[in-house]
C-alpha cells in the first residue's frame, strides 16, 4: 500500500501570525506532497514496498538517495505537522521536563540548545530533540531530509520534536530571519504531542 499525504488536522491559517497560511499550504500541498509521491515511486516494486516508513528509514541504504531524500521528507513532515497542532498545546511538564532538566538544566536551556542547532544548520535541514530508551534526551541537527532514524545520522535517538529549517518553511514570512522563525516555532509547538512521543519511547 502506497504512502499518502496526511491531513494536517487543523486549518492552514491556524498558526497565524507565527506561521502564515500561504507557507503552510504550499509546504503541505507542494513540498510534502512531492516527497510522498516520489517516495512511492522510489519504493514501488522494491523490498521497501509495504514496510512502515520507520522500518524503511531505520534500515536504509544511505546510498539510495531517492528513498533517503523522499522517505526522510515524508517522515519528517508527518512529525512536524503533528507537533504544530494548535489544539490543547499544554506546557512542558512531567517526565519529559525531568529529562530536559537533567540534560539541559531547564526548559530554557533546552530551547536555547535546540534553537542554536536550528540556527547553525548550514543550508537546508532539521533540528531534533530525540529520546532514548531509558529516558535520556539529546539534541542534534541533520542536513537535507536526513533524520536520526537513519543509520549513522545525528544523535541516533528517536525523534520527539523537530523543526524544519529549509527556507521553504519560512521564507515568505521571515525571509532571511531564520532566528525569528525559530522563536515563532516555540509559540506554536504542541507540548502534549512532544510528551506523548517521549512517553512512548522512554
Ligand atoms: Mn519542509
Amino acid at each position: 500500500m502506497a504512502f499518502t499525504l496526511p491531513e494536517l488536522g487543523y486549518a492552514y491559517d491556524a498558526l497565524e501570525p507565527h506561521i502564515d497560511a500561504r507557507t503552510m499550504e504550499i509546504h503541505h500541498t507542494k513540498h510534502h506532497n512531492g516527497y510522498t509521491n516520489k517516495l512511492n515511486a522510489a519504493i514501488e516494486g522494491t523490498e521497501n514496498e509495504g514496510k512502515s516508513i520507520e522500518d524503511i528509514l531505520h534500515h536504509l541504504n544511505m546510498d539510495n538517495t531517492a528513498v533517503r531524500n523522499n522517505g526522510g521528507g515524508y517522515y519528517n513532515h508527518n512529525l512536524f505537522w503533528e507537533l504544530l497542532n494548535p489544539n490543547d498545546r499544554g506546557r512542558l511538564s512531567g517526565p519529559l521536563l525531568d529529562a530536559v532538566n537533567e540534560a539541559f538544566g531547564s526548559k530554557d536551556g533546552m530551547v536555547e540548545a535546540f534553537s542554536k542547532a536550528a540556527a547553525t544548520r548550514f543550508g537546508s535541514g532539521w533540528a531534533w530533540l530525540c529520546a532514548f530508551p531509558g529516558g535520556k534526551v539529546e539534541i542534534c541537527s541533520t542536513p537535507n531530509q536526513d533524520n536520526p532514524y537513519m543509520p549513522g545520522v545525528g544523535c541516533g535517538g528517536y525523534p520527539i520534536m523537530c523543526l524544519d529549517v529549509w527556507e521553504h518553511a519560512y521564507y515568505l514570512n521571515y525571509q532571511n530571519r531564520r532566528p525569528d522563525y525559530i522563536d515563532a516555532f516555540f509559540k506554536v509547538v504542541n507540548w502534549n504531542v512532544v510528551e506523548a512521543k517521549y512517553d512512548a519511547i522512554k
